[in-house]
């Protein structure tokens, strides 16, 4: 009956509960060895000029290859990492690694600009102007070849305490971008007070253009805003040629997604695009 039904609802709920609170240990655990044994690895996603289709950056993207040889993507750890206080190492050794491979790419003659995602907390706690000229100094990575993403969700909520910082950044001579723009539903003035040089059109509009009249509006928008505010636009998580060409319509310059290339790992992204590799340009 309706009694036991509710009952057994209960339970699975519980379980769920136990599960998750497990897991969650589980990975807690899994990820300070993971720092420790050297299980993390970026893996870089080309970013192109839409006229000439030109590749002049990466977007460095962190994964967990485990011991079991189980891959697991950012979506999975980065929050946890953030809750249990792991995202200060986590980011730290992604912006070392992210710098010494773009210092590579420097030696060899590939003028790459290498894009490392922040987390707001990396930015509001700790000493992240430090951690960045430390990680700039290690590498002698050029640093006009680094740009940092945050979000524009942190972007909105720590404003004040943040920007202090994004100027600390800025001066140290690094690029600044907006990741996942257009998903913060908020005042636009503030985009005429950071000192950011890029908006990334978040891929949730670019999914469905050519098509949707309202993200074509919003894709647009977007589009005309940055080029007023003369700032640079990259839009993500392109996958066909069709959105491309839209894209390409509006005046769009600079795009990266699934079409032009998936994330790489660094011996990949070599091969297809480095020094020695068919061709430089895609
Ligand atoms: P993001 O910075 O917005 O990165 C774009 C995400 O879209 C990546 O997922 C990428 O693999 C995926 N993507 C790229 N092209 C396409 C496409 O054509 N279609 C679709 N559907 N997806 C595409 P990923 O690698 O799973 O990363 C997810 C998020 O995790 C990132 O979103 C970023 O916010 C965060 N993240 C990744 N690496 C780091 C890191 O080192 N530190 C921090 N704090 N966050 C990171
Ligand atoms: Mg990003
Ligand atoms: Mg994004
Ligand atoms: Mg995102």
């Amino acid at each position: 009956g309706a009694k036991a039904r509710k009952r057994n609802t209960w339970m699975f709920f519980t379980q769920q509960l136990v599960d998750a609170s497990r897991e969650r240990f589980a990975m807690d655990t899994g990820l300070r060895r993971a720092l420790d044994r050297n299980e993390l690895v970026l893996h870089y996603q080309p970013q192109a000029r839409v006229e000439g289709n030109s590749v002049f950056g990466a977007e460095a993207l962190v994964r967990w290859t485990t011991q079991e040889g189980e891959v697991i993507g950012p979506g999975r750890f980065i929050a946890l990492a953030e809750e249990a206080g792991l995202i200060h190492a986590v980011g730290r050794w992604v912006l070392r690694e992210a710098c010494q491979q773009a210092r590579q790419w420097e030696l060899r003659g590939l003028p790459l600009r290498v894009s490392v995602n922040l987390s707001g907390l990396q930015v509001v706690q700790g000493d992240i102007v430090g951690e960045v000229r430390a990680a700039l100094r290690q590498s002698g990575l050029s640093p006009s070849r680094l740009e940092l993403e945050i979000t524009e969700g942190f972007v909105i909520g720590h404003a004040d305490e943040g920007l202090e910082r994004l100027h600390g950044l800025r001066c140290l001579g690094v690029q600044l971008s907006v990741d996942d723009f257009g998903t913060g539903y908020s005042s636009l003035s503030y985009l005429t007070r950071l000192p950011v040089q890029c908006l990334k059109i978040d891929q949730s509009f670019v999914a469905d253009v050519p098509g949707d009249p309202d993200d074509e509006t919003i894709v647009a928008a977007i589009l005309s805003i940055a080029e007023r505010l003369r700032l640079d636009v990259i839009a993500e998580g392109v996958e066909n040629a069709e959105q491309l060409d839209f894209l390409k319509s509006l005046g769009c310059l600079a795009y990266q997604g699934n079409y032009l290339s998936p994330p790489l790992t660094a011996e990949q992204f070599d091969q297809r695009w480095g020094v020695g590799g068919p061709a430089r340009d895609a």
